[in-house]
């Protein structure tokens, strides 16, 4: 089997250095915040294009912190898709607020503005949640439409915390995704595109106050002494050894950014050309994807397992994200949701699937994987 995301072919690039850093690391005894994952967050602020990082244990730690520093509480509605990873909605729910699903767009698999807007006036109907905010999901790596959720945020005074879990290093026009809402969370999960080796998570704003409302958080309500807690928090810290790997892998990151456009654009012309029934990554104009993910939809569930089965016979791993939406999720059965109530979150799911994608992918790698899908 060929890898799905080949992060032992990354780790020859930059073997030395990383094992430099971890032992650097080791031989400073400070293994927990301190100054690598100091260096870190300025060098992650700056990518970011943001004046502020809080680094953390994971991107689901990210999204609470975020939600946590915005006392969002019980009685609350937090707008996001159904089509995500499981921690969107669940870092809702972990705060004591209600997840209010919003159908995606098909093509861009992203939370549908228009449906977003209808949404929030049905809650406001309703009137037994009270909107607060709304967290787009940059799914595959392709940012949110920002600029008609941010209208739809402000026409109903909602805040807007973006999930870029998947998405760090995407840009909208010249600006990082991260730059473009209140408060960006990422997640540094290994398979991701920044990724560490174990956990790790960054929250990102430009908002003074709420920087010191994630640093308290971040070490359970922290005041101004270690022992003096002027809130509730988590423990949502990094660690050092991970600070120091990131810092190595963020040198390179720029450049796998670069790599992964050029694998993506491959892909697309390949298929193209073999003439396969596959809809290709709908990337709208002005947009840089940070390719988390390249994921086809298939004509149908049948056409889908068909070109699967074809592709595992000549050793291509592939993936489904998401076979189930998360309003389907027995975890969220409280909500009352049935199938139908999301039809294109269900309808995405059960055509879609994801090739190997990673910035180390060679030409001849890319040329098998696209003529095993043949029939
Ligand atoms: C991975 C992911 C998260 C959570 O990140 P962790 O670091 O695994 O906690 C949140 N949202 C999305 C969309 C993700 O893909």
């Amino acid at each position: 089997m060929i890898p799905f995301v080949d992060l032992g072919a990354q780790y020859r690039v930059i073997q030395p250095q990383v094992e430099d850093a971890v032992l650097r690391v080791l031989r400073s005894g400070q293994y927990i915040l301190g100054p690598e994952v100091e260096a870190l967050e300025d060098e992650l602020a700056s990518f970011a294009g943001v004046p502020y990082c809080v680094t953390c244990a994971s991107g689901t730690d990210a999204l609470v912190i975020a939600l946590m520093a915005k006392g969002v509480g019980v009685g609350d509605a937090i707008f996001t898709t159904p089509f995500t990873f499981m921690a969107s909605a669940e870092a809702i729910a972990l705060v004591g607020a209600t997840p209010v699903f919003v159908d995606i767009d098909g093509r861009s698999f992203n939370m549908d503005p228009a449906k977003l807007h209808l949404a929030v006036d049905k809650c406001r109907a309703a009137g037994a949640l009270e909107p607060k905010g709304i967290i787009p999901v940059d799914l595959f790596g392709l940012p949110a439409d920002y600029s008609a959720i941010h209208a739809v945020a402000e026409h109903f005074g909602l805040f807007v915390i973006a999930d870029a879990a998947q998405s760090f290093g995407a840009r909208i026009g010249n600006r990082p995704g991260t730059s473009l809402s209140e408060v960006a969370c990422t997640s540094f999960f290994p398979a991701k595109p920044l990724g560490c080796y174990g956990d790790g998570g960054a929250v990102f704003t430009s908002d003074a106050e709420l920087d010191s409302l994630f640093r308290s958080i971040r070490v359970h309500g922290q005041g101004s002494d270690r022992y003096e807690h002027v809130r509730l928090g988590i423990t949502g810290r990094l660690d050092a050894i991970q600070a120091a790997i990131l810092r190595i892998k963020l040198a390179a990151f720029e450049r796998e950014l670069e790599d992964r456009q050029r694998i993506a654009a491959e892909y697309n012309i390949r298929i193209a050309d073999a003439g396969l029934e596959l809809v290709t990554p709908f990337i709208p104009e002005g947009m840089r994807s940070a390719w988390a993910q390249y994921s086809l939809l298939a004509a149908n569930a049948a056409a889908r397992e068909a070109v699967r089965t074809r592709l595992g016979e000549n050793g291509v791993p592939t993936a489904i994200y998401y076979p189930k939406p998360l309003h389907l999720q027995h975890a969220f059965a409280d909500l009352g949701h049935k199938e139908g109530d999301f039809p294109v979150s269900e309808e995405v799911g059960s055509r879609i699937f994801s090739l190997p994608m990673h910035p180390y992918l060679a030409s001849e790698t890319i040329a098998h994987i696209v003529d095993s899908m043949r029939g």
